[in-house]
């Protein structure tokens, strides 16, 4: 019968652990040599299965780890990944992330030292990012969670209902979202859960730039308040998911001050283009958001998960969701004084050390560590733009306004219609993942089929997205042959 779960002989425990420490460091420093994808091979699929009974010891368990799971990660630790919108974190927020297993505390509530950090780098993001004062940051798991939250808030904050008690049932008119239609889904899946109903949610057109359209905004308003409905929400967007566009938030924010709406912002990445001064003016608006939700393992380069929540009335938040316990109630002294529980600010109760990891890269890198990496991955964007108008063959398709390029490979000869392009660019984007040596993904645009690369990685260089030229127009004219030869 064993005593605990520690090991039997911490020896050979620490031997184990040593060389864990050794090879994951190595895996940073060589991941330059090795693809930044490969699909997981069989092999490996039929080695993660776990046998009924028995068990391994740690050396041969990390050995099978080594083999079957390290090498098929999903390649956003690379250079070249420049899929979804995907963080590459960095080998000191890796080392981080293991010291905060080991205190392994639970950072909802108490009087302990995690606590406090947390509330020192909620303090540091938001004078960095140069948010109002008055306003608080909390930690969530992601951008989906912060848009939840701060759209729960949102609506709790009318005085139509009491949403905590009644819910919507006796909502007498509808309670109306606007969003344009560049909006990532986790919004309408927000409302969703809110009862709202996403019918709800009027989507607005956007000009030829992919920003919101303040025009049809206010004109979308003006009918829904005829109609008998509650306009109450604006959601803007700084940084689009799918080419990051940054919609007219000066404009937004006046709208929401005239029409009496809730202002909030999906800034999940664009809220870091805040320290670069070329931006400085169309994210000013930013200071004039009732909430804004952003991501921490996106481009502040941490490892998952983080998000946060900015709501510039805290007591709103805190009315949102503070509920009375008994067994979470703050003592005067003991383990059991300390902040307020953070489940009176959020939907999570039970949360890691999440802020550990950004508390020792911000110590790392200060606030210019991190504009640098920021301005240097939106020049490499403007790059690659620029590279793309150049080269034959490629088309960009749509503005480069921060981080986010949309292009495809269109052969000037011009005899492939929209379908049959969008068919061969998708086939490209296959052929170049499965090549292994970039990773972009893709979007579409009115119906075009784009690959699409968004740079939020620290570790990418020049030639990283020149290797993503040269690929596609590889692959292109490869695939444009065999059409020929078929044709
Ligand atoms: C990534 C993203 C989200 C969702 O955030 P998660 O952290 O993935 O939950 C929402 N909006 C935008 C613009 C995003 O890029």
């Amino acid at each position: 019968m064993q005593e605990s779960l520690d090991p039997k002989d911490w020896e050979e425990f620490e031997k184990t652990a040593m060389e864990m420490v050794r090879d994951i460091v190595r895996f940073h420093q060589t991941m330059r040599e090795k693809p930044v994808w490969q699909r997981p091979t069989a092999q490996a699929l039929s080695d993660i299965r776990i046998p009924e009974s028995g068990h391994s010891d740690l050396p041969s368990i990390y050995q099978e780890f080594k083999q079957s799971i390290l090498p098929y990660a999903k390649g956003n630790h690379h250079p070249a990944y420049w899929a979804w919108v995907e963080g590459t974190g960095s080998p000191t927020a890796m080392m981080a992330e293991m010291l905060g297993a080991a205190m392994n505390s639970n950072c909802n509530n108490g009087d302990h030292i995690a606590m406090y950090v947390d509330q020192e780098v909620a303090r540091w993001l938001r004078d960095s990012l140069r948010l109002p004062e008055e306003g608080v940051i909390t930690f969530t798991s992601g951008g989906s969670l912060s848009n939840l939250t701060a759209l729960t808030v949102a609506r709790n904050s009318l005085d139509v209902a009491d949403f905590r008690k009644e819910g919507v049932s006796s909502l007498r008119s509808k309670l109306i979202v606007y969003a344009s239609i560049e909006t990532h889904s986790c919004v309408r899946k927000s409302v969703e859960m809110l009862g709202l109903g996403s019918e709800n949610i009027r989507y607005v057109k956007v000009n030829d730039s992919y920003q919101l359209d303040t025009i049809a905004l206010t004109e979308q308003i003006r009918q829904d308040r005829s109609a008998g409905h509650t306009p109450f929400c604006v959601v803007a967007n700084a940084g689009t998911v799918k080419t990051g566009a940054i919609d007219p938030l000066d404009d937004i924010s006046e709208i929401c001050e005239r029409e009496n709406l809730w202002f909030h912002v999906d800034a999940a990445f664009g809220i870091f283009a805040r320290l670069i001064p070329e931006y400085q003016d169309s994210l000013k608006a930013l200071n004039q958001a009732d909430s804004i939700a952003f991501d921490l393992h996106k481009w502040m380069y941490v490892p998952y998960e983080l998000g946060c929540v900015y709501v510039k009335k805290p007591t709103l938040l805190t009315k949102s969701f503070s509920i009375e316990a008994d067994y979470l109630s703050v003592h005067d002294r003991g383990l059991a004084a300390g902040p307020d529980p953070l489940s009176n600010s959020g939907i999570e109760m039970s949360r890691g050390f999440r802020s550990l990891k950004v508390w020792f890269s911000i110590k790392e890198n200060g606030v210019d560590g991190f504009r640098q990496m920021i301005g240097k991955n939106i020049r490499q964007a403007h790059y690659l733009g620029q590279r793309i108008s150049e080269t034959p063959n490629l088309e960009l398709l749509a503005p480069v306004s921060m981080n986010i390029v949309c292009f495809r490979y269109n052969p000037s000869n011009g005899t492939f219609s929209n379908d049959e392009l969008n068919e061969l660019n998708k086939e490209l984007l296959m052929r170049l993942h499965e090549r292994g040596k970039v990773a972009p993904t893709y979007t579409t645009l009115n119906g075009v089929y784009a690959i699409r690369a968004a740079i939020v990685n620290h570790r990418t260089q020049i030639e990283d997205l020149d290797l993503l030229v040269k690929e596609t127009i590889e692959i292109g004219n490869d695939i444009l042959n065999e059409t020929k030869q078929e044709g």
